[in-house]
């Protein structure tokens, strides 16, 4: 269980690979061979399927430029 921060959906997401019949019939060509294959698939968002994801730290750091930037305006008032 590893959470990773969605761009689109703007919330942390379980990322998980797509797998379909084109993965499970590309097993049965290479006679199980792709399953090797499997593990570099990249990762997706489950709810919009996008790989714009990144860690969950980049959510905390949006927060700290918003406190840089209040800052910023309070010293030009
Ligand atoms: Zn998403």
């Amino acid at each position: 269980m590893s959470l990773k921060y969605c761009a689109l959906c703007k919330r942390n997401v379980e990322p998980k690979r797509a797998i379909g019949i084109g993965t499970l019939l590309l097993v049965l060509c290479t006679f199980g061979f792709w399953l090797l294959l499997i593990p570099l698939y990249r990762k997706k968002c489950p709810i919009c399927k996008t790989t714009l994801l990144s860690g969950i730290e980049n959510s905390i750091e949006d927060k700290k430029v918003d406190e840089i930037q209040i800052v910023e305006t309070s010293i030009d008032k």
